[in-house]
């Protein structure tokens, strides 16, 4: 059998850090199996889906490095949810029903009012074909409902939650298509499972019951349904489904330098019982996922663990794959001097600043006759070896200064900062001509 995923996201806005979740895992179980990973594009909903969102869904997987390997989309496929539809009709398993939704309501707020659970009453089965005939005659369109099989539980071993077991007589029998003939999720998904040849669905725990339903679509097509694992929800650091995570995206990582694999490594691994590491290439990740690793509690997504994450996977990027966003004429000795004090690539830029100048110099007026000497002693040191060590060692010497008192003013002086990368390194791509200007001005 070969594996095949699906990422259903549907257009309706850009993907957020939940649904880049959900497309990961799916990526990763197609590339540990060898399977393939399809992008499903769930663009049933005209009024609500926009091209733009189909294009920023593409450029965002693309980032990310999960790039599909086919793509579908529904409103491509009609046709065959139509023939679908007739087939299940013809064999009694999709009946019309005529409420309006004030209607439903009130038979909601009757149900709730008697303690009893807001189940569709089937009201609609009941009806004649005479009173099929009146309702049409006065206008009125039916939208469509899948008749659920009540004769036995519903079960499914679901490849993170485990057995599952469900009673179809305490779910409504769901709607399908709209009276104007549009679709619902529901039956173009299944469909799709099962022409597509998807063998396993992997999405949110909130589509448990979806699935309760779609297995009794799958047998009644005659279709073997694909396995199923649904993933405990992300939350944020506050613990609740925060309202921020549902804007958090690509477009927010791209533009504080998240790099895509510091997403993939964080988004791979939390919820599960594997450790969160910072691992840049994708082969780990892969050999590493399965679904018994997650776990059922919700997983928490930190925005302060991501940019934690982030950081250690930019010390390890070496200079040809960061060369194209460095300033020009940067190279690979400037780059693996300031990378282990970069959070971001971006930031890059501020010390590629410091090496080239010029900078705004912070000098104590205390520190100017300390700072005279090293100009001094900058001009006479041997630049070839190590010109930090040499220049420290002469003004200890030279001014018994140590510690603190003797690196700071000079570190201030020479890259208008108080912290950075080790001067050991700087110092020498800062050179000597620059030194002597930034100390004696
Ligand atoms: N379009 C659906 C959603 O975004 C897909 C769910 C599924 O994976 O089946 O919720």
């Amino acid at each position: 059998m070969t594996i095949r995923t699906r990422f259903a996201p549907s257009p309706t806005g850009m993907l957020h850090v939940g649904n880049i979740r959900t497309a990961l895992h799916c990526w990763l179980w197609a590339r540990k199996t060898g399977g393939a990973f399809w992008l499903r594009i769930d663009d049933t909903d005209a009024a609500r889906s926009e091209e733009r969102f189909v294009e920023g869904i593409r450029a965002d997987l693309n980032w990310l490095g999960l790039v599909p390997d086919g793509e579908e989309r529904q409103s491509a496929r009609f046709a065959l949810y139509e023939a679908r539809f007739q087939q299940l009709r013809d064999a009694g398993r999709i009946y019309p029903a005529y409420e309006t939704g004030q209607e439903l309501d009130l038979k909601r707020k009757i149900a709730a009012g008697r303690g009893l659970p807001p189940i569709y009453d089937r009201a609609a089965l009941a009806l004649s074909d005479a009173d099929r005939a009146a309702l049409e005659a006065d206008g009125v369109r039916p939208h469509w409902r899948f008749k659920l099989d009540h004769a036995a539980p519903i079960v499914w071993d679901d490849l993170i939650r485990g057995p599952q077991k469900l009673d179809p007589a305490t779910m409504s029998d769901p709607v399908i298509r709209r009276a104007d003939g549009s679709w619902l999720y529901m039956l173009p998904s299944a469909i799709d499972d099962m022409e597509m040849g998807i063998t396993h669905v992997v999405r949110g725990e909130d589509h448990v019951s979806n699935t309760a339903l779609q297995l009794q679509m799958f047998a009644a097509m005659g279709a073997a349904p694909p396995a199923f694992a649904h993933e405990a929800l992300l939350v944020g650091t506050e613990g609740k489904l925060s309202k921020r995570l549902g804007s958090l995206g690509v477009a927010h990582f791209r533009e504080i330098g998240i790099e895509p694999t510091a997403v993939r490594a964080l988004l791979a691994r939390i919820g599960t019982s594997l450790p969160v590491e910072p691992l840049a290439e994708s082969a780990a990740l892969i050999e590493s996922f399965d679904f018994s690793v997650f776990g059922r509690a919700p997983a928490r997504f930190d925005e302060a663990e991501l940019a934690g994450l982030n950081a250690k996977i930019v010390h390890q990027l070496d200079f040809d794959t960061v060369v194209a966003r460095l300033p020009g004429g940067m190279g690979a000795v400037e780059w693996d001097a300031v990378r282990p004090n970069l959070a971001t690539v971006a930031d890059a830029a501020e010390w590629w600043g410091v090496i080239e100048g010029p900078i705004a110099a912070t000098r104590d007026s205390a520190d100017s006759d300390f700072l005279a000497a090293a100009a001094r002693a900058a001009a006479t040191i041997p630049w070839d070896g190590d010109p930090w060590h040499a220049l420290t060692a002469a003004l200890k010497a030279e001014t018994g200064r140590s510690g603190k008192t003797l690196f700071l003013p000079l570190r201030r002086a020479l890259t208008g900062r108080d912290h950075g990368p080790d001067m050991k390194t700087l110092l020498p791509l800062i050179g000597q001509d620059r030194a002597i200007s930034r100390l004696s001005s």
